[in-house]
């Protein structure tokens, strides 16, 4: 690729919302056949919002809510501005979280994030992660984990001290653009793909609505990138991956094209060879295609 035709494909690029971070990466779109697609913040919304929160003790629900609350304080994840919101809307946790400070927070890509909370009294560690079906759960927790996977929704433990304390039920919507990005990367002969750290059954409603076949949930970071490494090998053409998250940083550098969701993290977009600088997918499509045209002027 000559510099000059690169610049003609990076200012187009502007224009239409995708900032080019690296030229190499227009040269492996000619033969992109399969896109792996993040969902939380990608193929949907991101702007997740608490459907419901479930204790053991019900006395104890704001306590609980305010713990998690504060524990998402330093978590960039779009489940923890949906906690702090929730959080924040109730009266009666709100007031506790403006006493709670979190220290030692250590988020875990893909997994959850916990801390150690101070209400001014006592130091207890907190830690907001996701539930597993191999989670041993109290009978009225294991209830609202199981309703929540039937209707899809992504569902979050809260541990006190180590206990299971409360269940917290999100849900997150489809983007409107996203149906019309998925037909255009079929028609352009891009197979998607989906990964996702969440539930096999909020994958699985997700995939169902957006007529993915495959589906791969409850992976780890690692996973999202040896997902990518084995499509590679596969040898059916190279793979482009589209993410938002730090879970999606590995994917994204090792992809042949990655494209980084402007709305996302700080991390991702470094990692990406493309930005959707509007952090829609519809420019998942329009960034390929523009890859191609450009290449098309460089031979
Ligand atoms: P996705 O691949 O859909 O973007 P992630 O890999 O980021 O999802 O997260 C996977 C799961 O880990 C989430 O569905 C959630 O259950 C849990 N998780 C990740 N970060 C957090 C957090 N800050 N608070 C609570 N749970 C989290
Ligand atoms: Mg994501």
């Amino acid at each position: 690729a000559t510099p000059t035709a690169i610049m003609v494909g990076t200012g187009r690029g502007a224009e239409l919302g995708v900032l080019i971070r690296s030229a190499e990466a227009l040269e492996a779109t000619r033969e992109v056949r399969t896109i792996v697609l993040d969902k939380t913040g990608t193929l949907t919304t991101g702007t997740m919002a608490v459907e419901s929160v479930t204790v053991l003790d019900d006395a104890r629900r704001a306590e609980v809510l305010a713990l998690a609350a504060a524990v998402e304080r330093g978590s960039e994840h779009p489940i923890a501005r949906a906690v702090l919101d929730a959080a924040e809307a109730d009266d009666a946790a709100a007031g506790r979280l403006r006493a709670l400070t979190a220290t030692e927070t250590t988020a875990q890509a893909g997994a959850g994030v916990r801390a150690q909370v101070d209400d001014g009294a006592a130091v207890r560690a907190v830690e907001v992660r996701r539930a597993d079906e191999t989670d041993a759960l109290p009978r009225r927790l294991a209830d609202a984990v199981a309703a929540a996977g039937r209707t899809g929704s992504t569902v979050c433990t809260v541990l006190v001290d180590g206990v299971v304390s409360g269940v917290i039920a999100l849900g997150d919507t489809v983007r409107p653009e996203t149906p019309a990005a998925l037909d255009a990367l079929r028609a352009l002969g891009i197979r998607p793909v989906l990964a996702t750290g969440d539930s096999p059954a909020a994958a699985r409603a997700v995939a169902a609505e957006l007529g993915i076949e495959e589906v791969h949930a409850r992976v780890t970071p690692e996973d999202k990138l040896h997902l990518v490494e084995t499509l590679q090998r596969e040898g059916t053409g190279q793979v482009a991956m589209a993410g938002d998250g730090i879970n999606d940083t590995a994917a994204l550098a090792r992809a042949d094209l990655g494209i980084a969701m402007g709305s996302g993290t700080d991390a991702a977009m470094a990692s990406g060879d493309i930005v959707a600088s509007d952090g829609s997918i519809a420019s998942v499509p329009t960034a390929i295609r523009l890859a191609r045209a450009t290449l098309r002027t460089i031979r």
